[in-house]
């Protein structure tokens, strides 16, 4: 089994992966800036909107109560699939789900696909796989094209090419499409963007696809976008082929009432997404004539096994937690190796890979709380953040670390009153060199890390306990 998410078993740790983008002022400004506008946008339109807590409630609930009758709902969704003229594909992992797309591309003969915006791809490396088997895949959505052209990685969820700003896009544009006089304004852009799509709409006949819900009473499939690409993609070739996580599903259509207000909201700060697509299997003489969809379980179902991490499943994918993150706004998401970048990375790229690799990811949070206040179907992710890493100082970490071995020491200082007193006396004498002005200066070796990025008080010459001490003694005196 190849459980694969984008290149995370490639990349570095967080903490190395992010320090050269730390010090990319450019990147790191434009994160922030984007991140800003859409949280202002979004604050706007959750504001107006005088149910959003019952409505987050409510999302919640229906997606804690699909993912434990999953395997019902899924039989659902491929029964009523299949009675609707599409074909249900399961795919174990990566490898397997690439091959089902690459082997029904072929078997309809193509040798390039357009391609709708989907992270699900993306975390199986299909580009890569189809590429190997000689096909082409073709990026249609504005970002996604930025990047393929780029030859860059996605560093958002919703906004991919959220790095870059809008002087970088005409020089990839302007080399690539061969217009030396591209002008950097948006209709500039889009217009060359347009004129590039056009022709692949109108000449391709395969589309690839990914989606935001599945709806196991009706077979249906669901994707909502803001460009319209989609839709193209949707309605224009003969054959169209999804691939999805298992944990898409929805028990029914009336879901997408609640979900298509918190989705369009929380990612783009929009009331509603401008194309909402909903398709059900084929219809004769109208849009694809042949529809597949590739169901993936890559490392999903063990987290459903987890009763305390199950909730990360819960996810839409809206990315409202990045855009409020502290550690993501300023490291972008390139730091997180993984498809996934920003909290919701930091939670799920572990967990499919069952700790193998990304198991820096956990640590890479100051627990704030801001993404669980945002998240639109209330993921605990401070919870799980801790949850994983108990997981990965039980299951990765050996006992013999550094970490391990100061927590141990630790403990045994904090549950004995006379070692914590004597740990104090100790620790007060052992700083004189390390300290001045009351403060550690950078420390030396390892726990330079700790410092490099925070300042350190000095213990205090006598602790509360003591100064308690010594007003008592001076009270009892002057009575
Ligand atoms: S964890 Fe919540 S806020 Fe983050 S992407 Fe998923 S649904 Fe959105």
């Amino acid at each position: 089994m190849t459980i694969r998410v984008g290149e995370s078993a490639a990349a570095p740790p967080f903490p190395k992966a992010a320090l050269p983008l730390l010090q990319d002022q450019q990147l790191r400004g434009n994160v922030r800036h984007a991140t800003e506008v859409i949280q202002r946008k979004r604050a706007q339109v959750v504001a107006e909107q005088t149910d959003w807590q019952e409505l987050r409630s409510a999302a919640a609930a229906i997606r804690e109560h699909t993912l434990q009758h999953l395997d019902r709902y899924l039989e659902h969704f491929e029964k009523a699939c299949t009675a609707a003229g599409g074909h249900v594909h399961w795919a174990s992992d990566a490898d397997e789900a690439n091959r089902i797309v690459a082997g029904l591309i072929e078997q309809y003969g193509g040798r390039e696909v357009i391609k709708i915006k989907t992270m699900t791809s993306d975390e199986t490396r299909l580009n890569a796989a189809l590429a190997a088997r000689g096909i082409e895949a073709i990026e249609t959505d504005l970002a996604e094209l930025i990047i393929q052209l780029g030859h860059d990685r996605p560093s958002h969820i919703v906004v991919p090419a959220l790095h870059k700003n809008r002087m970088q896009v005409r020089e990839i544009f302007r080399d690539t499409m061969n217009l030396p006089g591209l002008g950097d304004k948006p209709e500039d852009l889009t217009a060359a963007a347009r004129r590039y799509l056009r022709e692949k709409f109108l000449r391709v006949k395969i589309a690839v696809s990914g989606a935001n819900f599945l709806l196991a009473d009706t077979g249906g499939v669901c994707i909502v976008e803001s460009e319209g690409n989609g839709r193209m993609c949707l309605t224009l070739p003969d054959v169209l082929i999804s691939i999805a996580g298992i944990e898409k599903v929805l028990p029914s259509v009336r879901d997408l009432e609640v979900f298509l207000q918190i989705l369009a909201r929380s990612a783009t700060g929009e009331r509603l997404n401008p194309y909402n697509s909903v398709w059900s299997g084929v219809a004769p003489g109208d849009g694809p004539q042949h529809f597949h969809i590739v169901l993936l379980d890559n490392g999903r179902a063990p987290i459903l096994a987890d009763a305390e991490a199950r909730q990360t499943l819960r996810c839409i994918r809206c990315a409202a937690c990045l855009n409020v993150c502290p550690v993501y706004r300023q490291t972008g998401g390139h730091a997180y190796g993984s498809s996934y970048a920003g909290p919701i990375g930091a939670i799920l790229t572990p967990q499919l890979m069952n700790l193998e690799h990304g198991d820096s990811l956990p640590y890479a949070s100051s627990l704030c709380g801001a993404c669980y206040e945002v998240c639109p179907v209330k993921i605990n992710i401070p919870e799980v953040l801790i949850h994983l890493r108990g997981r990965v100082v039980r299951e990765r970490k050996s006992t013999l670390n550094p970490e391990a071995l100061a927590m141990r020491a630790a403990a045994a200082a904090f549950s004995n009153r006379r070692r914590f007193e004597a740990a104090q006396r100790l620790g007060r004498i052992g700083q004189i060199p390390l300290t001045s002005d009351g403060w550690f200066r950078p420390l030396p070796g390892m726990l330079g890390n700790w410092t490099r990025a925070r300042d350190l008080r000095a213990l205090p010459k006598q602790t509360f306990r003591e100064w308690w001490q010594q007003r008592e003694r001076a009270g009892s005196k002057g009575q």
